[in-house]
């Protein structure tokens, strides 16, 4: 089950085993792939539930793009893919006139192609303008924040959504660096990161910028500040019976999802279906290293 691929980029779909037990373990007539990328799970969904219908929404042209091109003709009829905020999913389904659905699926976090696509910035290892949004109509860019943000507030982004050690020894950096030059590109950064942490520090397995980047990917995109409240919003959309699942790649994103969901389970609401975080398997891992920090939580209505 493959699709051709548009361009030699494709974004690997993450724990699609462990996502499509829970899609069919029942009939569902709508799923909503609420960060639909390049079509990966809505592609498996598709073709291993002939009743489903999905429904793919993406805040990214290209992606939108995408999967559209992919996905609409080999499910003619069971596909459709809008450009929305998966913040405004209620919005828009009741713009469709859509009161309930069956399952909703949110696979946070920047697909491959993003992150591949080295112009958008997303990636230390490339030397790009430092740009960020998903949503390239978004207001600001990682430019923006790097150049606006006062150094206590760059020192509170980067510890909070880096959880970086060294936040303040960077945050101090980039001021002091800023004063002198403007910090414009993904190489600007990566270097004020690596004069700015101890030495040791350069030699971790993890790259040393790699949290300062993740941290302002997510303030560029607003990624957490409306996360809790979105995922209350949609679970309250599900059917009876219906689920909701989320893929989230840092521990962040990961605590929100935990939190909210035993709090709907407290509550009477829903019944969290993954008492122990679900990750991807060995040879998963093995096969696309990317899904190493993947972890999937669901909670059924
Ligand atoms: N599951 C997909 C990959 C998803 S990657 C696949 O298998 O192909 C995450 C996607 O979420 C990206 O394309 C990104 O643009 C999108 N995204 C991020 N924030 C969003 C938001 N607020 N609303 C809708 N889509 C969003």
């Amino acid at each position: 089950m493959n699709g051709e691929p548009i361009d030699n980029i494709r974004h690997e779909p993450v724990m699609v085993e462990e996502v499509l037990s829970f899609i069919l373990e029942r009939a569902r007539h709508l799923v909503v792939d609420c960060t639909v990328g390049d079509g990966g799970h809505s592609w498996e969904i598709l073709g291993s539930s002939s009743g489903t219908y999905v429904l793919g929404i993406d805040v990214d042209d290209e992606a939108v793009a995408v999967s559209d091109k992919r996905l609409i003709s080999g499910f003619k009829g069971r596909f459709k893919v809008v450009k929305w905020d998966y913040r405004e999913l209620p919005e828009a389904l009741a713009r469709f006139g859509v009161p309930r659905i069956s399952g909703a699926l949110l696979d946070l976090g920047v697909s491959s192609r993003q992150i591949d696509k080295a112009e958008r910035g997303f990636s230390y290892w490339a030397e790009a303008p430092l740009d960020m949004r998903m949503n390239p109509a978004g207001q600001r860019t990682a430019r923006d924040i790097l150049s606006e943000s006062s150094e206590e507030e760059l020192e509170r982004i980067i510890r909070e959504y880096g959880e970086e050690r060294f936040s303040r020894q960077i945050a101090r950096a980039i001021v002091k660096r800023r004063a002198a030059e403007p910090i414009l590109t993904t190489e600007n950064l990566v270097e004020v990161v690596i004069n700015a942490v101890p030495p040791r520090a350069r030699r971790d397995k993890i790259h040393p910028a790699r949290r300062t980047f993740q941290a302002l990917r997510i303030a560029v995109n607003d990624e957490l500040s409306r996360l809790a409240r979105t995922l209350r919003r949609i679970f309250s959309l599900l059917e009876p019976g219906g689920i909701l699942l989320v893929i989230a790649y840092h521990s962040l994103e990961d605590r929100i999802a935990k939190n909210v969901f035993r709090e709907l389970e407290a509550g009477g609401d829903g019944k969290v279906r993954t008492r122990k975080v679900l990750r991807p398997s060995e040879a998963e891992i093995e096969h696309n290293p990317r899904s190493r920090s993947a972890r999937l939580r669901v909670i059924e209505r």
